[in-house]
């Protein structure tokens, strides 16, 4: 069901910022760039309702490598459950490089069953299947499942973008390999009318 489909293709980066010294600076450039939902557990933001709930991740941990600290490719944004899950661990499929739809599939029971080995590495490190993940999931799709049909404006406002999407032209950045992205962030797309109402 629309939401909670992995991605087909591997993630391709719109956004190349760089020079930033703290690292929570690129947050809203995640933001953006992951569509203001954890990369690797698919729950959104606006399912959180509130600030504070999504943590910066770390492909590569820093104690394994301090440069990649502030590098924007090493980032991701993620649930906190998930980035907790992860923590220090190497070896994780790397969603800027694996489709993650070529490894789960989350099934309408709200379980995800893996689809090959990457799947399973996912599945194990990232405990997506431990009981409260599939009773939270679970609990989801329904509720949205019945949104969408009893009350299509509230299921936009839960399967939409937040109201507060980042304007990164007006974010101050030493470099970007990747200007024409803020072009098209999603605050822009909305000023131009053709932000969708859910994705
Ligand atoms: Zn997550």
């Amino acid at each position: 069901m629309q939401g909670f489909e992995y991605p087909a293709e591997p993630h391709s980066r719109r956004h190349g910022p760089a020079g930033y010294s703290d690292y929570s600076s690129y947050r809203d450039w995640l933001r953006d760039e992951f569509t203001f939902r954890c990369v690797f557990c698919l729950h959104r933001e606006q399912w959180y309702g509130r600030p504070g709930t999504f943590d910066i991740e770390h492909f590569t941990p820093v104690s394994v490598d301090p440069l990649g600290k502030c590098e924007y490719i090493n980032l991701f944004y993620a649930c906190s459950t998930c980035n907790t899950a992860k923590s220090n661990l190497l070896g994780v499929p790397n969603p800027c490089t694996i489709a993650f739809g070529d490894c789960l599939r989350i099934r309408t029971d709200g379980e995800i069953e893996p689809l090959n080995e990457d799947g399973k590495k996912l599945l194990d490190v990232l405990r997506l299947n431990n009981r409260s993940n599939v009773a939270y999931r679970s609990r989801w799709m329904r509720a949205l499942e019945s949104l969408r049909d009893s009350d299509p404006e509230l299921f936009a406002e839960y399967m939409g973008f937040p109201e507060d999407l980042p304007d990164l032209r007006c974010k101050r950045v030493s470099f970007n390999t990747k200007p024409e992205g803020a072009e098209n962030c999603y605050f822009v797309l909305r000023e131009r009318g053709e932000l969708p109402s859910t994705y």
